[in-house]
């Protein structure tokens, strides 16, 4: 089913779900209300203005009311504006209030490749505390045109031979690593020592030994580290997270998380990604990780062991080197199991399933860059609150810009990156012996973290007060 087919069944069902929703609601005792059938759609209608706009009619300055030619009139009384072009107050902001240019941080970005020019850069125009101040390339007049388009002074170009020398920049305070996944650790640790704080992209590294040299090299050199998981500043993931910390799932007792996309292998990104040297494996790094690090942030909680099969047929060339299909399952310390499987060789999906004692959560997409669903369902009836979507990349960014500002602690630290990266090499484990791996590590996060403080957690659940 497509997504679109998703939302339509929804509205074919919506006159059902609106008179049981709130029974749905009220019933889970102690749990969360969702801003109810009516709240999520005019908190959404409220901030976008669609309200006030649908509502047909208006007043007039002399006081009479007229109509926009639906019929519809605004009630006597409503408070007025004049028919003559007129200032009004500030609107209520849905994201930070940007702070001026020259308050904002300097990025380099480094590796010009298909995610960076499609996603990150143009990211920056909804970014309140990063600007884009560097290019690093190894394409020079990629890089010059790049530059040209988005304003970056011909001072703000490296390539990856004079990179060092971004440690002469003071426009530049943090780089951002775009590389293949086995170039992370070197520029990394070089932007690090040329005294920049350090966005990383997710895979962190091919091992955990890198990862901690990674880590090493930021902390040596007073640098932040945050690796670039996305989804954790993303509004429908951050509401799921909500929904399972205050209970209204119930308890969870398993989790489903897929993730897959058909690889083509002539694409120019295809290139490495096939090449175990510079993506240190396959589907599994690249976008399984995205199944893993949900099951734990979903959760709140570290697996403590795992059991993984891998697939690749032998006839298909793509997978000389790195694997195909991988499913695995994490065992989590409560007895919770996460099922979950990532496939270079599916149409693209990717989705979550929490099931809980109380009801089931579903994401699906959870991981696109747009267009995320959300919904919880306790088996009669169904929510599926209106969230809006925002630019994910801008928010991970101004998380970092804002943590080196403030001098606080990324939340998504090196050390998280590298607890994916070691449950990674114990999937590959378990698939090589067959055996159930247990997880050596003492790391853990806060499990409410990611929704404690922030600005792009969406208000879409509230306390039940029966
Ligand atoms: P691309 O192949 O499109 O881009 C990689 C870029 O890295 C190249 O364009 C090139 O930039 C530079 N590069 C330097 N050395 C090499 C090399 N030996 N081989 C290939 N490229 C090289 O990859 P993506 O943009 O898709 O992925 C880059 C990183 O971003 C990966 O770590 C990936 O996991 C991550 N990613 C994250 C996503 C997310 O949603 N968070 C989504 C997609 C990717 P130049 O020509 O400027 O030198």
């Amino acid at each position: 089913m497509s997504e679109q087919d998703h939302h339509h069944v929804d509205r074919d069902e919506e006159a059902t779900f609106s008179i049981n929703r709130r029974r749905f609601l009220q019933g889970s005792s102690g749990a969360l209300l969702a801003a109810g059938a009516l709240g999520p759609a005019f908190a959404h209608a409220a901030a976008s203005g669609e309200g006030s706009a649908r509502s047909g009619g208006r007043q007039a300055s002399n006081g009479q009311t007229f109509d926009f030619g639906n019929g519809a009139t605004a009630p006597e009384g409503i408070s007025s504006v004049p028919a003559s072009a007129t200032g009004r107050p500030m609107p209520t902001l849905d994201q930070y209030d940007p702070v001026a240019p020259d308050e904002r941080l300097g990025w380099a970005v480094v590796g010009l490749g298909d995610f960076a020019l499609n996603q990150i850069l143009p990211a920056f125009a909804n970014s309140t505390h990063s600007r884009l101040a560097g290019l690093v390339s190894g394409n020079a007049d990629k890089a010059r045109q790049i530059a040209q388009q988005y304003g970056v002074a011909e001072s703000g170009i490296y390539s990856y031979d004079n990179f060092d020398e971004i440690s002469d920049n003071d426009d530049i305070d943090i780089v951002y690593i775009i590389l293949p996944n086995a170039l992370h650790e070197e520029f990394t640790v070089r932007g690090a020592q040329a005294g920049k704080h350090v966005l990383c992209e997710k895979p962190m590294a091919p091992t955990v030994e890198a990862c901690q040299r990674m880590i090493e090299a930021c902390r040596d050199n007073d640098r932040k580290l945050m690796i670039a998981y996305r989804e954790q500043f993303e509004p429908h993931n951050l509401a799921a997270i909500k929904a399972i910390r205050e209970g209204m799932v119930g308890d969870v007792n398993l989790l489903s998380v897929n993730a897959g996309v058909s690889l083509d292998p002539e694409a120019p990104s295809a290139q490495w990604r096939l090449n175990k040297a510079l993506a240190g494996g396959g589907s599994l790094y690249d976008i399984g990780i995205y199944a893993l690090n949900a099951s734990r942030y979903l959760l709140g909680e570290e697996p403590t062991q795992v059991f993984a099969r891998i697939h690749s047929r032998e006839d298909d060339p793509r997978f000389a080197q790195v694997e195909d299909n991988v499913a695995f399952q994490l065992i989590f310390p409560n007895g919770a199991v996460a099922n979950c499987t990532s496939s270079y060789s599916t149409p693209k999906n990717n989705e979550a399933s929490v099931f809980g004692t109380k009801a089931w959560l579903r994401m699906a997409p959870l991981s696109n860059y747009y267009n995320h669903w959300l919904i919880v369902d306790d088996g009669n009836q169904r929510i599926e609150p209106s969230i809006q979507e925002i630019s994910q990349f801008a928010a991970e960014m101004d998380h970092l810009s804002r943590c080196v500002q403030d001098d606080t602690a990324p939340h998504a630290s090196g050390e998280e990156g590298m607890q994916d990266v070691r449950i990674i090499r114990a999937i590959y484990e378990s698939a090589a012996t067959g055996e159930m791996v247990s997880i050596e590590s003492d790391y853990e996060r806060d499990p409410n973290l990611l929704i404690a403080d922030s600005p792009n957690l969406p208000d879409v659940w509230q306390q039940s007060d029966s």
